[in-house]
């Protein structure tokens, strides 16, 4: 469906929560006060400006109805076998695969993004709910005789109501990250979609009720930071997720932790790329420009920063004439970029290149004047930019820009290009391009980051292996999928069993 079709059949009608099963408003909804913004929120197409609808602000008692709603249902569900939950869980997967074309068309709508890069995010998710149908094979557990006729066991057991707080620029598969493992392990779920992008989950949630997950297992509440905070600190929460800048990551982070819930916060990320010498010139510069501007840039994976050891000017070359290809444009297919999510971001990520420019920095590529798509003047239109720095301390080197900009510095040693790297406050992703093996490994053993890359610039770890960074990328103990996220979102009771032994034996025996 094109961007055109979308936007003109979708009324700007108001979205609900989604509660015990059902859509329902929230309590001070009134059909006259789309306006009042203490109530609705409105939601931009990123392509042409326009309200496509309204998000709902979620209140504290809409927040614990939703809380209560997933306190109940957790009383049967986290009682029911973990294959009875699988079972569900292998429907809600087959519905995602027959709703594909029409969950990406929302995404594409609402987020901005390419049909392609649409599709991929629903693909990536529903992943995750293939590890999560794994349940049952996953979590077995271990049972040893510690003794004569004793044996101990540990059991994997559900928390109760678990609360997710999401970002705008994955609208489905972060979403993904948590929702199937939590419930697939027994607990219920209140989650909160980013205001910004809140039509696709709640075309989920239907999909949700069709699996047949009983009602009160998923609950969707609408709203910005107040619900969040809401949510955080409710006192039927037994642990919350977050996923969104590190500011507010370390806010839920305290606040979560201060009434000692589980809380794991992902925050944001400054990923650093490195071209050795020896690099593949040709596959180095497309993966490069790939990484920085693949969704538009707005990837807590993106490339950020390159540093050059040495001077690299034919790569250079190459990154930029690649990047120049690019196209705006929402169509499936490559050399397309979608706009970013609003009118704040084109000028935050403006503002880094111009101060850099001052700083006496080389636009090599200046995405900044780049003209929109015709009929779509009113979206939020930003070209790739490329930026030469001469100088460390440029903001742009350090800060997190979260858009189609590229850093370039170059530095004189790969141990200069490391204590670079280490220096930066977040940890989320790094990468080495390096036809060396002993090249790969020294960085893959000095980098700082969680998620590391050889010759790949976007190095997400699929399940079982765990995603997650460190430093000022996360906030808590634990990494949000695959083997890591098991542990959190269930308490390991231990059981220990004595059996009558014969009466002639005694433990001493
Ligand atoms: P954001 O922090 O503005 O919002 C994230 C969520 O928090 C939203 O649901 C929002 O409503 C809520 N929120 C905003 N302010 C809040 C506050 N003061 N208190 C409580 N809740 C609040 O982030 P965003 O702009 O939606 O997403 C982009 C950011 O997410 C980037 O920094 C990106 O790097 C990061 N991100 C990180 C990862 C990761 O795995 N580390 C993955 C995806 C995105």
């Amino acid at each position: 469906m094109s961007q055109q079709m979308l936007t003109t059949t979708l009324a700007p009608a108001p979205i609900e929560n989604f509660v015990n099963g059902a859509h329902v408003a929230t309590a001070d909804w009134d059909s006259t006060g789309l306006l009042n913004t203490d109530k609705f929120i409105p939601v931009q197409s990123p392509y042409s400006g326009e309200t496509i609808s309204y998000c709902p602000i979620s209140k504290k008692v809409d927040v614990d109805l939703a809380v209560a709603a997933a306190q109940e249902a957790f009383q049967s569900w986290g009682n029911k076998t973990m294959k009875d939950r699988a079972q569900i869980m292998i429907r809600f997967h087959q519905l995602v695969i027959k709703h594909r074309d029409e969950l990406a068309d929302l995404i594409v709508l609402e987020h901005g993004k390419t049909k392609t890069e649409a599709l991929a995010e629903i693909d990536k998710g529903n992943e995750t709910v293939e590890y999560a149908i794994s349940l049952p094979q996953l979590t077995q557990g271990k049972i040893a005789d510690v003794s004569r006729g004793i044996t101990c066991q540990d059991a994997k057991r559900p928390l109760g109501v678990v609360a997710s707080i999401v970002p705008f620029n994955f609208p489905f598969m972060v979403p993904m990250w948590t929702l199937p493992l939590v419930i697939g392990l027994g607990n219920t779920l209140v989650l909160k979609p980013s205001e910004k992008v809140p039509l696709t989950m709640n075309r989920v949630a239907a999909l949700i009720r069709e699996a047949g997950f009983p009602a009160g297992v998923v609950n969707i509440v609408h709203g910005a930071a107040d619900t969040a905070s809401l949510l955080t600190a409710h006192p039927d929460v037994k642990a919350v997720t977050f996923v969104g800048t590190s500011h507010v990551a370390e806010l839920i982070h305290k606040k979560g932790r201060a009434s000692n819930k589980r809380v794991l916060a992902l925050g944001g990320a400054k990923n650093h790329l490195v071209a050795y010498p020896d690099c593949k010139l040709e596959m180095t510069a497309q993966d490069i420009v790939n990484s920085f501007t693949g969704c538009t840039g707005q990837r807590c994976m993106a490339a950020s920063v390159l540093l050059t050891i040495g001077p690299q000017p034919q790569l250079i070359h190459e990154i930029v004439a690649r990047a120049k290809l690019l196209g705006f444009s929402q169509e499936a297919g490559a050399g397309k970029m979608g706009p970013v999510i609003d009118a704040a971001s084109v000028k935050r990520i403006n503002a880094y290149v111009t101060e850099s420019e001052w700083q006496g920095a080389e636009i090599l590529l200046d995405g900044r004047s780049a003209a929109a798509p015709p009929g779509a003047e009113g979206g939020f239109w930003c070209g790739p930019s490329i930026v030469l720095h001469k100088k460390k301390s440029d903001k742009m080197l350090r800060e997190e820009v979260f858009g189609p900009a590229l850093s370039i510095l170059e530095v004189a040693t790969k141990e200069e290009a490391i204590a670079f790297e280490n220096a930066n406050p977040y940890g989320n992703a790094a990468c080495i391009y390096t036809n060396d093996p002993w090249t790969a490994d020294w960085f893959t053993k000095n980098f700082s980051a969680g998620m590391l890359g050889v010759n790949i610039g976007v190095p997400v770890p699929r399940e079982p292996f765990s995603f997650g960074g460190i430093n000022r990328s996360r906030f808590g103990d634990s990494d949000i999928t695959g083997e890591g996220a098991i542990n959190f979102f269930t308490w390991t009771k231990k059981v220990t069993t004595k059996w009558a032994v014969p009466v002639e034996a005694n433990w001493m025996s």
